[in-house]
């Protein structure tokens, strides 16, 4: 199974983790995708970047639901760099 990296918002540090089971994703348009947090179906066309499943190679982000999406960016302001500047 394919290892990816998940960042933590408050130790702001990666770590490794597997795929869940059974999860392909694509990144055509009009497909319906499975959210790499959550696991709830729905349509690229409607997906987020993900801020904190990535890649381990290149950092690319993994495709997210809204609602993932939300708590990822809450979860980010929450526990910004000290040199952060929002
Ligand atoms: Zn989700």
């Amino acid at each position: 199974m394919t290892a990816l990296i998940k960042w933590d918002f408050e130790n702001h540090q990666y770590y490794p983790i597997l795929l869940p089971e059974n999860y392909s994703t694509t990144h055509n348009f009009g497909s319906v995708i499975k959210c790499i947090n959550c696991g709830d179906s729905f349509n690229y066309d409607n997906s987020f970047t993900s801020l904190q499943y990535h890649t381990p190679d290149m950092g690319l982000g993994y495709p997210v639901c809204q609602k993932c999406h939300a708590i990822e960016l809450k979860q980010k302001l929450l526990y910004p760099y000290p040199d952060e500047d929002y």
